[in-house]
């Protein structure tokens, strides 16, 4: 889903947003225009044929059901809308358009592509605003997904919070940063909730995706309005409202942005659909606590590939960025810490399975690695109290002990500050595990690994046959290297109880 939200910003964003400036101005046209004899004939000229020749006709979908597009008849022809509405009803056009559907094509560029091809032949009248809708709801998936905010704080945001960065003094510019108000735990001096919240005084650090998608949210609305402002994003009745889009109405949103994604990679016979998801609807309250899952998790995966850097980490870890919110544990690090905290706690769980079973270790961490798992409580459920925010906090901070799986490395990494080689910060609880270094001295193997690492092995060579040189001599050096990985493990590994 993430995937997709971020193409709809980065890639469709500009042509979508040109069709609803194109709509709009064929359906001022269409009010505008007078009945005249000129007209009429065109009219007859553009319409007449496609009911003969058994054409489609150019439709539109609304409330559910397909019916002739008349403003874009109009627009087209220069006829009035009451001009259209006749000649519709005299040649039974209504029931002909359910019948033979057709699309209403605008002169609108193409930019945006999948896979290097065009997304679209053409931009289409009757899609725009739906498209603007699901545009609206990828630019909250983005914020919400990679800003770590509230769906609260996200519905606060309003056009200017987040100001390109002035260059510092060495030329170089600072972060993006979003301002804006919170509302979790705001009280008055009477120590009562406030409700309208406050401007955080720390800002929130934004990633570019996440700037990007404010970008496209701020185009939608006028300048200082709320970028959720459920007046400008109906775009379908146009209704006014007052305040943001609310929780409600966002969900739906996300799940109608999920229909059409697999209703288009149904129609382009794409594989990228998003898959139904066993725990029910993405409610909006679920995107904080999967991001910190997949930092914890995947430090090299899904979400890293879909910003196409891995540090996210990073950028929202208080204590290794920039000071950013490091007046407390609240917000996205304290779900970040928990999430961390259970997979360090599986991690160590899996470890001393893997012992008991018989299964050898090698690495310099290896005996380290095992006192630690056995120190570690193992985590029977998921449902966490509110002081384990700062018990897993304290847990991180104990140097040399907490286990992180390194799935993309093939290791276990008993993170030990000083001798990381992955150049943590200063004050880093957790490695860099997207930038893992061979050799480094907290790196411990199991004979799962080794196991795993001959499978890649053979995957990489296999894949190397398919490969134009030189990559393909660089995919079997790389597959050389980790078989070598492999030996080395077999060459020192030892069993947990020599080790202990
Ligand atoms: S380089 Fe060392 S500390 Fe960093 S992730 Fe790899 S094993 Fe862990």
């Amino acid at each position: 889903m993430l995937v997709w939200a971020i193409r709809f910003i980065d890639e469709f964003a500009g042509d979508i947003q040109a069709a609803w400036a194109e709509n709009r101005r064929l359906t001022a046209l269409a009010h505008a225009a007078k009945a005249t004899d000129r007209a009429r004939i065109a009219l007859e000229e553009f319409l007449l044929p496609m009911v003969r020749t058994g054409t489609p006709l150019p439709s539109v979908r609304l409330h559910g059901r397909t019916r002739l597009s008349h403003i874009y008849v109009a627009a087209m022809t220069g006829a009035s809308l009451t001009q259209t509405d006749g000649f519709s009803t005299r040649h039974g056009l209504r029931a002909l358009a359910t019948q033979r559907p057709g699309p209403c094509p605008m002169e609108v560029p193409v930019s945006g592509k999948i896979d290097g091809q065009p997304w679209r032949e053409r931009m289409d009248f009757g899609e725009a605003a739906e498209l603007m809708r699901h545009l609206g709801t990828a630019a909250v998936i983005v914020i919400l997904y990679l800003s770590g905010m509230r769906p609260q704080e996200v519905q606060g945001l309003r056009s200017g919070c987040c100001p390109d960065p002035e260059p510092g003094a060495d030329g170089v510019p600072g972060r993006h940063l979003i301002r804006s108000h919170h509302f979790k735990g705001v009280t008055d001096d009477d120590g009562h909730r406030v409700s309208a919240g406050e401007v955080r005084d720390v800002p929130w650090v934004a990633i570019t995706p996440v700037v990007h998608a404010i970008r496209v949210l701020e185009r939608m609305v006028p300048e200082g309005e709320l970028l959720l402002s459920a007046s400008h994003h109906d775009f379908v009745r146009r209704i006014a409202y007052h305040g943001a889009l609310k929780n409600t109405a966002l969900n739906e949103r996300v799940e109608d942005f999920v229909a059409w994604v697999n209703r288009e990679t149904k129609a382009q016979g794409r594989p990228d659909h998003i898959p139904e998801d066993p725990h029910g609807s993405i409610g909006l309250s679920r995107f904080r606590r999967t991001l910190a899952w997949h930092i914890a998790r995947r430090p090299g995966g899904l979400i890293a590939l879909a910003i196409q850097y891995g540090h996210l980490r990073t950028v929202l870890d208080a204590r290794t960025s920039s000071g950013y919110a490091n007046r407390s544990r609240r917000g996205i690090h304290g779900v970040l810490d928990v999430e961390t905290a259970l997979a360090a706690a599986d991690t160590a769980a899996r470890l001393r399975d893997s012992a008991a079973a018989g299964e050898n270790l090698s690495g310099p961490a290896a005996r380290r690695a095992l006192t630690a798992a056995a120190q570690v409580p193992r985590f029977k459920g998921r449902i966490v109290s509110s002081t384990f925010v700062r018990k897993a906090a304290a847990f991180l901070a104990r140097d040399g002990v907490v286990l992180f799986d390194n799935p993309d490395a093939f290791l276990i990494c008993a993170f030990k500050r000083d001798s990381a080689l992955c150049d943590p910060e200063p004050h880093a609880n957790t490695p860099r595990q997207y930038a893992c270094r061979p050799g480094c001295g907290n790196a411990v193997r199991t004979d799962t690994h080794a196991r795993l690492l001959r499978e890649r092995a053979d995957e990489i060579h296999q894949l190397s046959a398919h490969a134009p040189e030189p990559v393909s001599k660089r995919m079997r050096i790389n597959a050389n290297k980790l078989r070598e990985t492999a030996d080395s493990h077999d060459a020192t590994a030892q069993t947990a109880g020599a080790l202990t």
